[in-house]
């Protein structure tokens, strides 16, 4: 995080829960959303750990409860957590690349609106210092955070994760429809969770 976007961050809202509500309350992109704005994102200034999925899904949107699906109970499987110290915020923050459901299109879910990393990762990375480890998950949030580190397909960035661990894990989607990802790559749960779950567990123990 550079200064200047610290100082942004920070000149900008007078403390965290003003960000919050600026972000709860944001309606940027109102006109592309077809259920409307409501804006899901779990964070404390002292978690340790950031959560960066793709976008809510209608369910979500409908409960207000990031990954309240069987891809969230995927994702706790992984970390090796709980229900309970997932939606810790104070321990974990979760930000997807977009913050509302943005609709349906032919192929599914329609990408995150590109406005809310412009105007909220900035101020919101800002006032998360204590974040050790960033889980990307899904090609937009790889894109978003490793640039042109990133490989030419999520697999191959994911296959790669030791170049980008401690501080990143490239992740797929935990979604039942990617099973058959999991299933062609078992490297990903013989090699990659393991090293996952030993990261996550001292950083939710301190
Ligand atoms: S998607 Fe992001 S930019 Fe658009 S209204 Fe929701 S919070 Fe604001």
């Amino acid at each position: 995080m550079s200064a200047r976007v610290r100082a942004v961050g920070e000149a900008a809202y007078p403390s965290f829960d003003a960000l919050l509500t600026a972000v709860r309350q944001c309606r940027a992109c109102e006109g592309h959303l077809p259920l409307g704005p409501r804006p899901i994102v779990q964070a404390a200034e002292g978690a340790r750990i950031l959560i960066v999925g793709q976008a809510p899904g209608a369910r979500t949107h409908a409960t207000g409860t990031p990954w309240d699906d069987p891809s969230g109970e995927r994702l706790r499987a992984w970390l090796g957590i709980d229900r309970a110290r997932f939606h810790d915020a104070s321990r974990i923050a979760i930000m997807p690349m977009g913050f509302c459901y943005p609709g349906r299109g032919a192929g599914g879910d329609l990408p995150p609106r590109r406005e809310c990393a412009e105007l909220w990762f900035g101020p919101l990375r800002a006032r998360l210092p204590r974040i050790e480890l960033t889980l990307l998950i899904g090609a937009h949030a790889q894109r978003h955070f490793l640039g042109a580190r990133r490989k030419a397909t999520l697999t191959q960035t994911a296959r790669c994760w030791r170049e980008f661990a401690p501080e990143y894990f490239p992740l797929p989607h935990p979604s039942p429809r990617n099973t058959p990802w999991f299933q062609r790559n078992p490297w990903f749960e013989e090699e990659l969770i393991p090293a996952l779950r030993e990261r996550v567990a001292p950083l939710l123990s301190r």
